[in-house]
């Protein structure tokens, strides 16, 4: 029985171009980022993201999608209000999802929907102040040119 190294040689890898590079460069050989050396070592490039929704994301999809329609029957102001504050925030959430499949570390389902939630509820805070800050703003102005 022979004692076989499973990993021989493990070289470190660029996180973003995957090439090889010498365990202590500074910079990746390749691309030239700084920061080649990021993630752990023997880090594979991730295969591209494979489009694939899941059963989970199709039933939480129609969950929301027949959700939506009973509220809006039942009172479409609320609905409308739901739409408006869930589109930024399952967009934003999608676009972050996908930033982090592209370096291999994809996204769980179950922090996508904590990220919407979360989102939903930042979302207005953030508009509320940016609001509160315009207006102060446009007071001052009218102040001071009175
Ligand atoms: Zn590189």
């Amino acid at each position: 029985m022979t004692a076989r190294s499973p990993n021989p040689g493990p070289e470190p890898l660029c996180w973003k171009c995957g090439a090889p590079n010498a365990m202590g460069s500074s910079e990746c050989w390749l691309c030239q980022r700084a920061d080649w050396n990021r993630y752990p070592i023997g880090y594979r490039r991730p295969s591209p993201p494979r489009r694939r929704p899941t059963i989970a994301s199709g039933m939480i999809t129609i969950a929301a999608i027949a959700g939506t329609i009973a509220l809006f029957r039942d009172s479409p102001g609320m609905a409308m209000v739901l739409i408006i504050l869930a589109l930024p925030a399952m967009l934003l959430t999608a676009a972050k999802a996908r930033r982090r499949a592209a370096i291999g570390d994809p996204m769980p389902m179950i922090e996508r929907i904590a990220r919407c939630v979360a989102l939903m509820f930042l979302i207005p805070i953030y508009l509320i102040l940016i609001c509160g800050v315009m207006a102060l703003a446009v007071v001052l102005v009218h102040r001071l040119l009175w």
